[in-house]
């Protein structure tokens, strides 16, 4: 990790600091649906008509509808005992932890987790295409909305798309440049190479449902469990880092 020239004039502390990042593994106990898990999406939609620019310039009507859809299915779902874990986490160690999540899910706000970074948007807000700005939907439907800023209706889904930038990727880079750990939770690595970024870190640890090739090998803990079933053990793996 890159040292800034004021660390090594001051050095820090001995505490270390430590990146979560989660991804659809997380929220899958809490029964919330993905194109990653067997779960039906996949069958009622195709992914690239729904989730990428193209398609959403193609018919921006059916990406509504599959978002209002999405939103509506989210306000049904609650948090589990491994949102829970990383809100409990963050809320201790609020400067020393930092909370990466690949999902557009609010599971962790709802889990009381301040401070979440949203690598690819949120389901609960929309982004005016006229200002820029965004705004809290909650679990409506975006069909009457309208942008609080400018008025516009020209709003569309908070939710990065395939082919377009995702500009929280800056902060995932930060993020990595700062912390001494890395603890991955429920994801495959298919969109971030969380293997490649494990690399670099004295400490990490991976918790996915099953053995990956790909991916196991570097992490220097890896638990193949459900993430509530692992939860307990990552927390004590996060303490004992803190506390050390
Ligand atoms: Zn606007």
């Amino acid at each position: 990790m890159a040292k800034s020239a004021l660390e090594k004039i001051n050095p820090p502390s001995s505490r270390k600091k430590v990146l979560i990042l989660s991804g659809a593994g997380l929220s899958a106990e809490s029964g919330v649906r993905t194109f990653r898990e067997s779960d039906g999406l996949w069958e009622e939609y195709d992914v690239m008509e729904v989730c990428s620019v193209e398609g959403y310039s193609r018919n921006p009507r059916l990406v509504a509808d599959f978002y209002d859809a999405r939103r509506m299915d989210l306000s049904e779902k609650q948090p589990n005992r491994a949102h829970e874990m990383l809100s409990r986490l963050k809320n201790k160690y609020p400067s020393q932890i930092d909370i990466l999540t690949q999902n557009v899910d609010d599971l962790l706000e709802r889990a009381g987790c301040p401070d979440v970074i949203h690598l690819h948007g949120t389901l609960t807000h929309l982004r005016c295409e006229m200002c820029g700005n965004v705004f809290e939907i909650g679990y409506q439907s975006q069909s009457d909305a309208k942008c609080p800023a400018c008025q516009s209706k020209k709003v569309r889904h908070n939710v990065v798309m395939f082919g377009e930038e995702a500009p929280m990727y800056a902060k995932l880079q930060e993020s990595i440049d700062e912390c001494e750990a890395f603890v991955v939770i429920g994801t495959s690595g298919q969109v971030l190479d969380v293997a490649w970024y494990a690399q670099w870190f004295e400490h990490s640890l991976l918790n996915n449902l099953d053995p990956d090739v790909r991916l196991d090998p570097y992490f220097k803990v890896v638990y193949h469990e459900k993430a509530t079933a692992a939860a307990e053990k990552i927390e004590k793996y996060v303490e004992d880092l803190l506390a050390e």
